[in-house]
């Protein structure tokens, strides 16, 4: 029997229809396939081939571990004025005012997350951070969304392992919504949602893949697509680039842990995964309290969404989405599964 869902954040509605359900293995897809390294924008001996470095962690012998560079083709660009303006008094716009990065995230054509040592997925991390601290430097950065496509069906046009940074002039309406939702339950309670979620989840645990060096894995009540996982930090934080080096080197541990999880379950599936971060507190002139509980009522984590199903028609027309794999489920396959690239 068909199920519609809730969740407590998004106000957004899910059907589980379990009685659709297969065995992960039915869900594997043909593995992506591999540029030719000859002609990979991101090896080593290429650099020119991508606009001019903004960031490299050094391997300490001349070569590079880690490099982020300007998107080729920039989704948003940096620009003396924002323009906002009116079109015959009624139509929003403003200019394409923001940055979008990409960080290659090793020199290695055909490692990815999953693949690499520990210590270099600290340094991946550590990238990040440095990168979402400098964008959010600049007050017109109202928002800074750290994204990952893997494979062509998540959107990635390069199959060299990298992720992307891009900064908007706005707040995005999903993480409005979201932000809201959590300011509001703050104001009731003096309470943080996620944390509480954290703690109904534990209490609940059908849904918990794993608790480890401070994180919390586990697929949302109201998860959209099969073998979608969530990592939220078991403390409270609500800001990911203000984690402490420790607290890097254990999001890093569970993030190439829970990548290596789906890459034996499911093969090499082609996903993306979206840091909701909290957004850059600028100012609001007119609106001095509109951040002051910010770093009480939200709290940062990491969507992991495996693009095993089509978004159609119905989900296009209603917003809901058809998850034929019941969360509970996919939460004991991913418990049992055993990490590849250990
Ligand atoms: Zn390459
Ligand atoms: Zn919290």
């Amino acid at each position: 029997m068909p199920e519609l869902r809730r969740g407590p954040i998004t106000d957004r509605w899910v059907i589980i229809a379990p009685e659709r359900a297969k065995r992960p293995t039915d869900y594997r897809i043909n593995p992506p396939r591999r540029d030719d390294p000859s002609r990979c924008p991101f090896c080593p001996g290429h650099e020119h081939m991508t606009p001019p470095e903004l960031y490299r962690v050094s391997d300490g012998s001349g070569g590079w571990k880690v490099r982020v560079v300007p998107n080729k083709f920039p989704a948003l660009t940096s620009y003396p004025e924002l323009g906002r303006e009116a079109v015959v008094g009624f139509f929003d716009k403003m200019k394409g005012v923001g940055a979008h990065e990409v960080v290659i995230e090793t020199p290695d054509h055909d490692k990815d997350l999953a693949d690499l040592p520990l210590d270099h997925v600290v340094r991946v991390v550590e990238t990040y951070v440095v990168r979402l601290r400098e964008l959010m430097k600049n007050p017109w950065h109202r928002y800074v969304l750290l994204f990952k496509n893997h494979g062509p069906q998540a959107g990635a046009s390069l199959s060299h392992a990298h992720s992307q940074i891009i900064a908007t002039p706005v707040t995005p309406k999903d993480v409005r919504d979201r932000l809201e939702a959590a300011r509001e339950y703050y104001a009731r309670k003096e309470r943080c949602i996620f944390c509480d979620m954290l703690l109904a989840e534990l209490k609940v645990g059908e849904r918990i893949v794993e608790e480890m060096d401070g994180y919390i894995v586990w697929t949302p009540f109201d998860s959209r697509f099969p073998f979608e996982v969530h990592i939220y930090p078991r403390y409270h934080l609500h800001d990911f680039t203000a984690m402490t080096p420790e607290q890097i080197q254990g999001f890093a541990r569970v993030l190439k842990r829970t990548l290596g999880k789906l890459k034996a379950l499911l093969g090499d599936p082609p996903f993306n995964f979206v840091l909701q971060n909290a957004p850059n507190p600028v100012p609001r002139p007119g609106r001095p309290d509109y951040w002051a509980t910010l770093q009480y009522d939200y709290h940062w984590h990491l969507e992991i969404i495996p693009r095993l199903t089509q978004v159609a028609g119905f989900e296009w027309g209603t917003g809901f989405y058809i998850n034929p794999m019941p969360p509970e489920e996919a939460a004991r396959y991913l418990r049992e599964a055993e990490p590849v690239g250990r």
